[in-house]
């Protein structure tokens, strides 16, 4: 009888130290004795960030914190090393492969200070070290536990665009690929585990997808696949109400669809990278998000459909990092070209677009980008009014980055009356100035943007006010066994 494929990716935490990589081996070995098995894995947590802080510091020509760091990588993989290696033989091979990735990344810090030039190829090549580190760390893991196993770099199989630093897969290639590399080992019984984060242009060079980017590895294989399932096994029990960061009352949903997790993942819910329901929207296939420190829990099901909350309102989410420019003044109004010039920069710049409003008379238009592209987006779009702005057709571009955007997400809102009535008197009730409004045809989100100090309040009020924090009739009657929850052996 073929075999259930799963991918499982493991976060950062997951595979933290010692510890949790044991509890992954030992997840992953279970999974194994019944299923076809790819694992796909991050960083240790924190080395990304510490990886491109010191990289930046390069760029100054200050080495000190990439040597810091050098010391500090070694340590941290040689001491897991220790505690999850026993044959010493073995150690000694993995201790020689972790070793030429310290030592090549130190030698790109080094050229980068003396050149006091950080290229994205090279920023790609430093930042993508923690996962080339971890993964032959988790495979060795399991070949501890008994199972055949082999770290593969993702630059093997998943190739993409040469936009580094948030490089875009490239579907065709990649399935090519991943049949020609991972389905032959996965016919002979091997758990392969790659490297999340990473992919290459098809001559080879190394990318990276974004920060997060593990997740939609991990759905990039699933769909290139064709795989049964995708486990994304992280530090929380799956997705919630609420980020639990801001919202104590949060609790975990037993099931949302595919639409609902797209939307929350671009509206900012750290839990899943922007991309990761891109692919399998597409192949099909289940995705799951499973704690793998309590790997007994079964976790939220994502699925082409799910069950709506009562309300309406399912999950809510919001981002920080936001600025809202504006486009706009009295002269815009019958300017129909001004729209599309708008977005035709904002796209050439490569910044995007989260939320979009104008105003009837089309006096304003202002959208919001991430931070991190704000400045871009704004140079680029100076440039392209230069003339409008010279004449006065364009009065100004006006620039806020002290906004945060606030979602609420659901598939039932689409028909159900007055969710936007609630949402808005909710706010008003507590005095939150709403300073611009969306809400897309799908009515799968109403977003909107408000002051950055205001963000938690809002999250708050709305948690409360759509009964977030109370379990439904379903959940009290068990609905995560209904939904198929396998039972996790323990
Ligand atoms: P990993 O390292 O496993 O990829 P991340 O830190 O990227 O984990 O994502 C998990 C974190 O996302 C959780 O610890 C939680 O703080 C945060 N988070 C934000 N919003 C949500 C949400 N709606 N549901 C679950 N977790 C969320
Ligand atoms: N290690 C990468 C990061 O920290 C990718 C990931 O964890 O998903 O961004
Ligand atoms: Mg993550």
């Amino acid at each position: 009888m073929k075999k259930l494929l799963q991918v499982m990716k493991f976060g950062g935490t997951s595979v933290g130290d010692a510890e949790c990589i044991a509890r992954v081996a030992r997840i992953v070995a279970d999974a194994a004795v019944r299923h076809s098995v790819v694992v796909v894995v991050s960083a240790m947590s924190g080395v990304t960030n510490r990886l491109i802080q010191a990289a930046v510091r390069c760029e100054t020509g200050d080495q000190s914190e990439s040597q810091t760091l050098a010391e500090q990588l070694r340590a941290q993989h040689e001491s897991a090393l220790r505690a999850l290696i026993s044959n010493e033989v073995k150690r000694a091979a993995l201790a020689q492969t972790l070793e030429q990735v310290i030592a090549e990344t130190a030698r790109l810090c080094h050229g980068t200070a003396l050149l006091r030039e950080l290229t994205p190829r090279t920023l790609d090549a430093i930042s993508s070290a923690g996962e080339r580190l971890s993964a032959p760390l988790v495979a060795g893991a399991l070949v501890e536990l008994g199972l055949r196993s082999e770290a593969m770099n993702a630059t093997e199989l998943i190739v993409t665009d040469n936009h580094h630093g948030d490089a875009e897969p490239l579907m065709g290639p990649t399935r090519d690929r991943a049949e020609a590399r991972l389905r032959p080992l996965l016919t002979d019984g091997m758990v392969p585990v790659v490297t999340g984060y990473i992919g290459a242009t098809r001559e080879g060079v190394l990318t990276t997808l974004g920060r997060g980017g593990s997740d939609y590895s991990a759905t990039l294989l699933g769909a290139a696949l064709g795989a049964d399932e995708t486990i994304i096994w992280t530090d929380v029990d799956g997705v919630m109400t609420a980020d639990p960061r801001l919202v104590p009352e949060t609790r975990t949903l037993p099931e949302i669809s595919y639409h609902e997790a797209a939307e929350l993942a671009y509206f900012g819910a750290k839990v899943l990278h922007p991309k990761t329901l891109r692919p399998v929207t597409q192949a099909g296939g289940t995705v799951w998000i499973r704690n793998s420190f309590a790997p007994e829990k079964s976790g939220t099901k994502i699925a082409p459909q799910s069950r709506p909350a009562p309300g309406g309102v399912k999950a809510l989410t919001a981002i920080r990092d936001v600025t809202l420019i504006t486009v706009g003044g009295p002269g815009i109004v019958g300017a129909l070209d001004i729209l599309a010039r708008t977005f035709s920069t904002t796209a050439r710049a490569r910044a995007n677009v989260l939320l979009i409003s104008q105003s009837s008379s089309q006096n304003d238009i202002c959208f919001v980008v991430p931070s991190s592209e704000a400045e871009r987006a704004i140079a680029a779009l100076r440039k392209t009014f230069a003339q409008e702005l010279a004449h006065q057709q364009v009065e100004h571009i006006n620039v806020d980055a002290n906004v945060a955007i606030v979602a609420a997400v659901g598939e039932k809102m689409k028909g159900t009356p007055g969710i936007a009535g609630r949402t808005f008197s909710a706010l008003g009730r507590e005095n939150i100035n709403v300073i611009a409004i969306a809400q897309g045809s799908s009515e799968y989100n109403i977003s909107f943007v408000v002051e950055a100090g205001a963000m938690k309040r809002a999250v708050l009020v709305l948690h409360k006010e759509f009964g977030l924090d109370r379990r439904t009739p379903m959940e009290e009657n068990g609905l995560a066994e209904a939904a198929g929850v396998e039972p996790w052996p323990k």
